[in-house]
């Protein structure tokens, strides 16, 4: 055996997992108070959020609809604390993508502590920290990729400089994170692809960053396991199997990127996702196979016996079912596999959006900074 190195692991405080769950967030949001900030997609959630209004509405919790378009931006967010404080809502639940479930975790923290996003934000901000736990916040992704309902993190974007920072505080872990895997069901192909090949990132990248730790290891190799799923939900929007599945990974995404944090596709997508209109699943998908390839052939140049291509070994024998003793070999089949599933399911060239190569010396620079923040 070996010896179990000293870690800490902190999440939502409750997680409920499972298809058609959706109908306990009334309940949930009772018991809280009777009056939500109901944080939307513009179009994502239409019917859905309306169901769930008249749900919470036969429980004594009225509702007030607060929606975010697109990555959220200080104006979203400060923005959507006015509309808490004048309707006097006593909680926030986001039902939506990433964006969505962000926007709400920040509205959530920034009701309880006061002030601006600037006082709290890293990097460009005053940094400060939250004294108050956030407003009672309760996520509902409907994309199966980020895990934010999970993390601690809230992803702002910023127009000067043109910047993607995070809000973070232990006491912005949601307080309940509900996974319903049917809610996914009505992604268009586009999203479930790209937004599967971020969880399936922030899978390999807390498994092979130097923060690992046994929780987090169990969780992502599950999570691999699972993700192996991306190919039939982007074949079958009907393949509830599928869904649940890709679901399940992000979820798993997200426990582990939270605790033992992520890597350097995510430092290059915090980068490119700022300076080009690139939404965040499409920059993981397109720079992680050869990101991989880059962390490998550097290991193989500097630490040839690093315990870490072990790792990589192990995540690509999870993923691609290949057994074989050859470790190069292995993680070869996985590259391959990342990239036929990035042509199959028609990931765009990040040169589509505007990204050239003269541009790539200050895209490295200030990606070098944010890999050292370990960003998502
Ligand atoms: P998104 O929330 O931006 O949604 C992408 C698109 O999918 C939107 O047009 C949305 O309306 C649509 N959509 C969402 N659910 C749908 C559904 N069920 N049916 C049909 N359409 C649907 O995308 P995302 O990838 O989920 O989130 C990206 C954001 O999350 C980025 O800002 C990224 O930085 C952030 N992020 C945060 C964390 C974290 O831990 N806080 C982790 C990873 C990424």
């Amino acid at each position: 055996m070996n010896n179990i190195p000293a870690f800490e692991f902190a999440t939502a405080t409750r997680i409920i997992f499972g298809a058609g769950r959706l109908d306990q967030v009334p309940e949930i949001a009772a018991s809280f108070g009777k009056r939500a900030l109901l944080v939307t997609g513009a179009k994502s959630a239409g019917t859905v959020a309306d169901s769930l209004a008249d749900m919470l509405r036969q429980k004594q919790v009225e509702s007030v609809r607060y929606v975010v378009s697109g990555e959220p931006d200080v104006k979203t967010v400060e923005s959507g604390v006015q509309a808490a404080q004048a309707a006097g809502c006593d909680q926030v639940i986001a039902l939506g993508g990433g964006s969505v479930i962000d926007g709400g975790k920040a509205i959530a923290g920034l009701l309880a502590n006061g002030g601006t996003l600037l006082d709290y934000v890293e990097v460009i901000g005053r940094g400060q920290s939250f004294s108050k736990p956030a407003a009672p916040f309760i996520a509902i992704p409907t994309t199966a990729g980020t895990g934010s309902e999970v993390t601690r993190n809230a992803v702002i974007s910023f127009d000067e400089p043109k910047l993607k920072v995070s809000l973070r505080s232990n006491y912005m872990l949601p307080r309940v994170a509900v996974v319903d895997p049917a809610l996914t069901y009505s992604m268009p192909q586009s999203i479930t692809a790209s937004t599967g090949l971020d969880a399936l990132t922030q899978l390999i990248e807390p498994y092979t960053s130097s923060r690992h730790n046994p929780l987090t290891d169990m969780i992502a190799q599950a999570g691999l396991v699972h993700a192996r799923s991306l190919r039939a939900a982007y074949a079958d929007p009907n393949d509830k199997q599928a869904h649940e599945d890709m679901a399940f990974a992000s979820l798993c995404g997200g426990l582990a990127l939270a605790n033992s944090g992520l890597g350097a596709v995510h430092g290059f997508a915090a980068v490119l996702g700022a300076r080009f209109a690139i939404p965040h699943g499409v920059c993981c998908a397109a720079l992680l196979p050869y990101t991989l390839k880059g962390n490998v052939d550097a290991l193989l140049r500097r630490a040839p016996a690093s315990p870490f291509l072990e790792r990589y070994r192990i995540a690509a024998q999870i993923l691609t079912g290949r057994n074989g003793a050859d470790a190069l070999a292995t993680i070869d089949t996985m590259l391959q596999l990342i990239v036929s599933l990035c042509n199959e399911m028609k990931i765009p060239n990040i040169s589509e959006f505007g990204v050239t190569e003269d541009q790539f010396p200050s895209i490295v620079e200030q990606a070098q900074k944010e890999i050292g923040r370990a960003h998502v």
